[in-house]
């Protein structure tokens, strides 16, 4: 199937383009079986370079003419490339024809069909899938498309830029003609044929232009795009409002596909979604999809700036684009919660993701710094690393010249740049040199360590109170741990937030050795030594430190407080995030010790008690109790242990969730009285926050049920579950009873399926559900391989294969990990399966062995077994290849 080999692709050797396409346009012939293709580019050598060959991309595709100027050229393939020797050293036009099958591109990247429509995706190297072109994002041209399709079978014809002529065509045939006046590279090329129709919005922008907004979705869906078609408004109002950038098209589109490898894609004025980041009611849709929808809209039409008119001059770049946008959508999301709570409640859900996913990679077999070096197929790099970790870094530069410093480096960054190819360099530069006077200014170089070195860095301090002289002497000390080819590691620069907080909960005014007087209670520490010392003077009383507040920089801390400290910082800590941050300490540090020594974990009152006071708080916010009542999952216990033993992770966890939800078993049901949410279904973030906390409470109540056999909450859920008037608190109530394992979860979950057996992505949650269930006697494991024969089932849509295989293997640990092996095993059948189907997919799913070398025995030794397995596999992608070749190594 591959053309060409394995080929490890480095950074340092990046070339520009021997030539340059400035024109494209495009005739599309389409059929599913059989589609034409018919690429008119306008060509120009590239004086810079030396004289040679034209040598274009091209990939499952089959060339049938090659004209140049008009007349029919000779042409090699080389590499799976299209490679024509002779051509005029003036600008010339070149003509290529050739044909593709949508039917059967099963990867769904280039042209695929889905639900009887034909789609596009083209990042990041789809493109080269549809016609043979210059297949790289600094090669930028002006798109011309014409699409000739069956009128009744594709009635929406659709491409980028603006429509500007349409019509009739013999034979039931029409076409529809699109112009983009804005040069791009050819990953955001997209076309669309489908039967869909579409929610409009008709917008006038503060510039005083009117743009036409559309949500284009299946016939029978248009009712569940409301909440798509608002997120998108409140982008465009966002982004103008927050960093002056318009909308500059005068249409802007959303498709929905049911079938995609990732959320959604930024293609200009076309972007093309993952149904499950479109479609939503409040009977289908849980306040997580709604927060998911919000946020992916965002982020698709944020790029429209950071990414499309500012594009990545080579894929190693990719965290431009990335990184920037997702700390925009992350602004966004903050936004538009409108509460400071809100906003610090966000936050944690970030940092959450961040940990659970981006420091297991970092610390796995696939560590690679935010802007890699190398690679063998790109695919690979859209990580947790890339998009989230990116995030943080300009996250940090935010913090270090201020929010006011950082928009002017962000104009500056679209005065120099816009229009082109470019590097993470130039926008480090961009935001440096708007503020000039900054610390990020004056260590810019070492600062840029965080690009170029991975593997998440330890942060380390201790403070030491002196009564006599009335001083709190503070020490900060990082180091790198080493990662895969990077085995020393440069000291960083991180941004320490910091306050001093008095043990009867009153924030310290804050003065330095040397400062004429104490400044605010809360400040910015610059680390940028291995090992620094931070005096503070005018100090009454021993005080306790809360560093990194708002998680100012994505590292391990270790600040040695003792559980008497983490109680203060619980119940003071005027930053929300310190405040969870103590309480997961707490719980952390029970767990790990229960998990090290083989004794039963035993909840002491100290710690229930604080636990109380929290969720019985007369102030906090419930989205906040819900977020600090809820336990570090099992993947982040796994990553503060050498050897990880998931079995015994799993034990210690649910004993202290049963202990929790027995000790506070009053206060859960009255949580969960308090907390029901009256009136019509709103996904605001203070509603949203109740009905998690009602959740919360209802699953902790019907655990304790389980424990002492009484029916009661069981009941209660069940009927919750019938009765619920949103989509949240009817699977809420479900997992409840499957979370209990108790015996009505069985027939709430064929009614579930009964209810929603048409709707694919409701179905997905049914699956995913039952595959993430807390493993109990095994029986979870032995489930989920039962539901791969479902009829439901298939491998070749990738949101149902995500919502049963990646909730498995990945979210599930001790379902996943069997002393048997039979998890592992039934992984490698799935690898090697997908593979044959969709690589791309595949690869993401290989990932869940990128931590095995920590598996305790007998675990390690069968995911070896597995991974041995999946590399003897004849035909294995570059994809997969890549991720199990750097899990062995
Ligand atoms: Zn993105």
């Amino acid at each position: 199937m591959r053309e060409g080999t394995a080929q490890l692709i480095r950074r340092e050797d990046y070339t520009a383009p021997a030539y340059w396409i400035r024109s494209v346009d495009l005739t599309f012939e389409l059929d599913p079986a059989k589609t034409l293709v018919i690429n008119r580019m306008q060509v120009e050598r590239n004086a810079d370079q030396p004289a040679q060959p034209l040598r274009l991309h091209g990939e499952d595709i089959t060339v049938t003419r090659v004209l140049v100027n008009g007349d029919s050229v000779s042409f090699r393939h080389e590499d799976g490339q299209l490679v024509i020797d002779t051509l005029p050293d003036t600008p010339f036009s070149l003509e290529i024809r050739n044909i593709c099958a949508p039917d059967k591109n099963t990867k769904l990247s280039g042209l695929y069909q889905s639900g009887g429509g034909l789609f596009t995706q083209c990042e990041a190297e789809g493109f080269r899938r549809i016609t043979y072109f210059l297949d790289r994002p600094d090669v930028m041209a002006v798109y011309t498309v014409t699409l000739r399709a069956s009128k009744a079978a594709y009635p929406v014809l659709l491409s980028n830029g603006n429509l500007v002529e349409q019509g009739e065509l013999p034979n039931g045939k029409h076409f529809a003609k699109w112009h983009d006046p804005f040069p791009k590279p050819s990953y955001l090329f997209a076309l669309v044929a489908a039967d869909l129709v579409a929610r409009e919005q008709h917008i006038r922008t503060r510039s005083g232009k009117d743009h036409l907004l559309q949500v284009y979705v299946r016939r029978g869906d248009l009712e569940k795009t409301e909440h798509a078609m608002n997120s998108l408004i409140a982008s465009v109002v966002w982004d103008e409002a927050r960093f002056k950038l318009p909308l500059d098209l005068e249409r802007f589109m959303i498709v929905a596909v049911g079938d995609f490898n990732m959320g959604a894609m930024e293609n200009k004025g076309l972007n093309i979604f993952n149904t499950k980041f479109v479609l939503a009611t409040p009977a289908t849709a849980t306040d997580v999809d709604y927060a998911g929808i919000e946020s992916v809209v965002g982020h698709e039409y944020f790029h429209n700036w950071t990414g499309n008119r500012i594009t990545c001059r080579d894929w190693f770049q990719l965290s431009l684009k990335e990184g920037l946008t997702v700390f925009r959508d992350q602004e966004f999301s903050m936004d538009m919660t409108g509460s400071a709570t809100a906003r610090a409640v966000k936050r944690i859900e970030d940092v959450r993701q961040l940990r659970q996913i981006q420091f297991p990679e970092d610390a796995g077999s696939m560590a690679h710094p935010v802007r890699p070096d190398s690679y063998v197929e790109i695919n690979n790099f859209y990580t947790a690393t890339v998009y989230e970790k990116g995030a943080e870094v300009v996250r940090m530069m935010q913090t270090l010249v201020g929010r006011d410093g950082f928009a002017r480096g962000m104009t500056l960054y679209f005065e120099r740049f816009d229009g082109q190819a470019v590097t993470c360099d130039d926008f480090a530069q961009s935001i440096a040199d708007a503020n000039p006077d900054s610390e990020l200014a004056r260590q810019l170089p070492q600062f840029k360590r965080w690009y170029s070195q991975a593997g998440t860095p330890r942060l380390a301090s201790r403070g030491r109170f002196d009564a006599p002289t009335r001083t709190y002497t503070l020490s900060l000390e990082q180091h790198g741990l080493p990662s895969p080819g990077q085995s020393e590691k440069e000291p960083y620069v991180i941004p320490v937030a910091m306050g001093l907080v008095g043990r009867d909960g009153r924030a310290i005014p804050l003065q330095l050795e040397g400062e004429a007087e104490a400044s605010g209670t809360e400040r910015v520490l610059v680390l940028n030594q291995p090992r620094n010392f931070y005096t503070f003077v005018n100090v009454d009383v021993e005080p306790v430190p809360s560093l990194l507040r708002g998680f100012s920089a994505p590292v391990v801390l270790n600040d040695h407080l003792a559980d008497a400290d983490l109680l203060v910082l619980l119940q003071h800590d005027p930053d929300p995030f310190n405040r969870w941050e103590a309480g997961q300490r707490l719980a952390l540090n029970r767990l790990l010790a229960a998990i090290g020594s083989d004794e039963p974990l035993v909840l002491d009152a100290g710690f229930t008690d604080a636990l109380r006071a929290v969720l019985r708080h007369p102030e906090l916010d419930a989205a906040f109790k819900d977020l600090t009542l809820t336990l570090p999952s099992e993947t982040y216990l796994a990553e503060q242990l050498q050897v990880v033993d998931p079995q015994k992770i799993h034990a210690a966890r649910e004993s202290m969730k049963l202990q929790l939800a027995q000790a506070l078993r009053d206060d859960w049901a009255w949580a969960f009285e308090q907390h029901q949410v009256a009136g019509g279904y709103s996904p605001d973030a203070v509603s949203a926050g109740k009905r998690s906390l009602a959740n919360l409470s209802l699953s902790m109540l019907c655990l304790a049920s389980a424990a002492d056999g009484d029916t009661v909450w069981p009941g209660r859920a069940f009927q919750r579950f019938k009765d619920a008037g949103n989509m949240t608190d009817r699977l809420g109530a479900l997992s409840a009873l499957t979370g209990s394992h108790a015996e009505l979860a069985a027939p709430a979950l064929e009614r579930f399926h009964a209810l929603f057996k048409g709707d694919a992505l409701v179905i997905d949650k049914w699956f995913a559900l039952q595959a993430t269930t807390p493993e109990k006697n095994g029986l979870v494991f032995e489930r989920a391989k039962q539901l791969l024969k479902h009829p439901d089932f298939s491998l070749k849509n990738p949101n149902r294969a995500r919502s049963l295989i990646s909730a498995l293997c990945m979210n599930n640990p001790a379902a996943f990990h069997r002393a048997d092996g039979a998890g592992h095993a039934f992984w490698a059948d799935r690898i090697v399966e997908l593979d044959g189907i969709n690589p791309q997919l595949a690869a993401r799913m290989a990932r869940v062995m990128d931590r095995w070398a920590a598996l305790a025995e007998p675990y390690r030794t069968s995911a070896h077994a597995a991974l041995q397995r999946v590399a003897a596999k004849a035909d294995l992608s570059n994809d997969v290849r890549e991720i199990i070749g750097r899990a062995l190594q």
